[in-house]
């Protein structure tokens, strides 16, 4: 055994007896049980000198591939002069970054509250919603992910996720993604907010009928409930516009945004609110905060992301290269129709759902020995999501679609022998 087999063998050993035992075990069987050592655009390397394509993309975090020399050079600057605040004195990028928020998010959006994660934005939307209405009800829906803290996970449509941990938050009702009729009905006068992703991520990449966002905007207006829109994942130009809700030209009161908004180099999350939302402030501006929210890191990352998906027309790039992929998934799906049941999405985030969960399992493993990073819906794992980076070349496109192609095959004989 090579000392880089040696070393390779030992992380496996630490991540058995110190990390998750049963997530090492998984990980092994899909074929990633490697160190991953550099990458670079749209490149990962092992310890070993290997090179895969990321096709999944940090779950939707590098929208801009990995170390965008832009965003490196932003944080390093930044790291030689204050990488983190003193919490006491005002902090130029926050501000900076706030106001580009306001200027390219939709509706009334104006303010920010910057925190650290997908799930810490939904916790904190979640409060505001509750203060600014004075009730305590959420309605989310089926096949929801908003990130696995209590809050979040209470208004996350997933059952093997929720069990668990019963009693969630009270007073939170799941309703079919796409039923705006069925929001109605599931409306009280308790009800704070209803939250809901514009196109569902982690549920298996579902996209809704062209009239339920504008139905469910009017019927929250009319019934004074806040509109929650979580941009986690689709957010920063994944699916063809810089926010998915502006595909239906959704305003919603509050927004929650992470993953890509920093370019996949220093974590990052963002709850965005209209005037009227952040008037909960006006009593106690402390009401919610966050020690490491706001850091100047994440601030100029942020920053220099927004500039780089802006300068570089990623949104548009997004939509074209997802043209691509769907196209060449339709035809595949056309030959295999047995093993592809459905590929849906857009831009950037596509799914391709399989016959069932264990050909998507057996596809997994199959791209990882192509070296192709991909990996299942949270929600859903019959179906694999397609989340390269925006501006992903033809080459590496090519490397992804061929893999996926060979992959299906090879699939397809595998179920065939096991009947
Ligand atoms: N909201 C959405 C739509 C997500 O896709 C995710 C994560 O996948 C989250 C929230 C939670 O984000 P995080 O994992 O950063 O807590």
């Amino acid at each position: 055994m090579s000392s880089l087999e040696e070393r390779n063998e030992e992380i496996i050993d630490l991540y058995m007896k110190h990390i998750n035992p049963s997530l090492m075990r998984l990980v092994a069987f899909m074929g990633y049980d490697v160190i991953e050592d550099r990458a670079e655009g749209s490149h990962v390397y092992d310890i070993m000198g290997n090179e895969y394509v990321d096709c999944l993309g940090g779950f939707g975090v590098f929208a801009l591939g990995h170390r965008h020399p832009k965003v490196v050079g932003a944080v390093k600057n930044q790291l030689e002069k204050m990488p983190m605040t003193s919490k006491e004195l005002l902090i130029e990028p926050y501000a900076r970054l706030a106001k580009k928020l306001a200027e390219i998010s939709p509706g009334e959006l104006q303010y920010t509250f910057l925190c650290n994660s997908g799930t810490e934005a939904i916790e904190g939307a979640l409060k505001l919603a509750r203060l600014k209405t004075g009730k305590h009800k959420f309605i989310y829906t089926q096949r929801a992910f908003h990130g696995k803290t209590l809050g979040s996970l209470s208004i996350t449509g997933r059952d093997v996720f929720q069990e668990p941990f019963r009693p969630l938050i009270p007073g939170a009702k799941m309703v079919q993604f796409g039923d705006a009729d069925e929001l109605e009905s599931a409306i009280d006068d308790d009800t704070a907010a209803f939250i809901v992703e514009p196109i569902q991520g982690e549920g298996g990449i579902h996209e809704p009928p062209d009239d339920y966002f504008p139905k469910a905007q009017r019927i929250c207006r009319e019934k004074g409930v806040l509109l929650i829109i979580d941009e986690v994942q689709t957010g920063i130009g994944r699916t063809g516009k810089m926010f998915a809700c502006e595909h239906w030209g959704i305003e919603p009161d509050i927004m929650t945004l992470a993953k890509a908004l920093s370019g996949g180099v220093i974590p990052v999350g963002a709850i965005l609110g209209t005037p009227s939302v952040w008037e909960v402030f006006e009593d106690n501006p402390l009401i919610h905060s966050s020690t490491f929210g706001g850091n100047p890191l994440a601030c100029v990352a942020a920053l220099a992301t927004i500039e780089v998906v802006e300068e570089d027309n990623l949104p548009e790039k997004a939509r074209i290269t997802g043209e691509k992929i769907k196209s060449a998934m339709n035809d595949l799906m056309a030959e295999h129709p047995d093993i592809i049941k459905d590929v849906r999405g857009r831009g950037c985030l596509i799914g391709l759902e399989f016959a069932d969960s264990d050909i998507g399992g057996l596809m997994i493993s199959a791209l990882a020995s192509r070296k192709v990073l991909v990996a299942f819906t949270l929600n859903d794992h019959s179906v694999i999501r397609i989340e390269p980076a925006l501006a992903i070349n033809d080459d590496d496109l090519n490397w992804i679609l061929n893999a996926i192609r060979e992959s299906t095959a090879e699939v397809k004989e595998i179920a065939a022998a096991l009947g």
